[in-house]
């Protein structure tokens, strides 16, 4: 079985890329997954969109990436997203810009049976959250893959459907099953929000999936986005895990 690393929302935050990166290294997997949001919040959106071209195989695009190229509007953002975001379209190269363009909204490895979203199956072009049980119930039937991975509300989480039991949640691991389909959140890299700072992703490997945490230098991104004038709120959150 081809083993895989999944990754999400990074946004701009080297430190915790890096640090992820060395980790999934250690791993070794055959192909690294990123479900969208290179950039937004964080102070390095071309470092961090220049080692994912490296490192990972399949990319789709986050909402933050779509504002940050002006595709689909981010009026709807708090407000300190949207400084951030206004500073990120500012700083992006021309390369890096054309590069979020071109990232598509849904991808799928059929040999796998894998399908990637940043939010989800059912309008993976309207940034829904997927959060519960209930969001799984609506949306199992908007892909085929056996397994569908998703980022955007920076909880992670595994949830477990069968025809006759319904659901079930798992943290951080659990055993893939055959009758069973799988919609898992691999969390956030770069800002999680689930009162553990410490930055999420997600292996695949031996028919097991997990949900894995890493330290990273905290103090360092938030430094570098005080020098980039980003707000204190943004800078706050980090540490916090929230
Ligand atoms: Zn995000």
């Amino acid at each position: 079985m081809t083993a895989y690393a999944i990754i999400s929302d990074v946004h701009a935050n080297l430190e915790a890329l890096e640090n992820v990166l060395k980790e999934i290294e250690k791993e070794k997997v055959d192909e690294v997954l990123f479900l969208g949001d290179a950039v937004g919040y964080g102070p390095n959106p071309n470092e961090c969109i220049d080692l994912l071209k490296q490192n990972a195989g399949l990319m789709v695009a986050g909402n933050h990436d779509w504002a940050a190229v002006n595709m689909g509007g981010y009026g709807h953002f708090n407000p300190f997203a949207r400084i951030a975001i206004e500073w990120t379209q500012k700083i992006l190269s021309p390369g890096n810009r054309d590069f979020l363009r071109k990232l598509p909204l849904t991808a799928k490895i059929e040999e796998a049976n894998i399908f990637l979203v940043h939010g989800t199956p059912r309008e993976p072009g309207n940034w829904h959250y997927f959060l519960s049980k209930y969001d799984a119930a609506v949306n199992l039937e908007h892909f085929e893959e056996k397994i569908c991975f998703v980022g955007h509300s920076h909880q992670p989480f595994i949830i477990e459907s069968t025809e006759r039991h319904g659901t079930n949640t798992f943290y951080p691991f659990t055993e893939v099953g055959i009758n069973q389909r799988y919609i898992v959140n691999t969390g956030s890299v770069g800002q999680p929000r689930d009162a553990n700072p410490d930055a999420s992703y997600v292996i695949l490997k031996d028919n097991r999936i997990e949900i894995k945490r890493v330290s990273y230098d905290i103090v360092v991104t938030q430094n570098k986005m005080k020098k980039a004038g980003l707000p204190e709120y943004l800078i706050e959150r980090l540490a916090a895990g929230r």
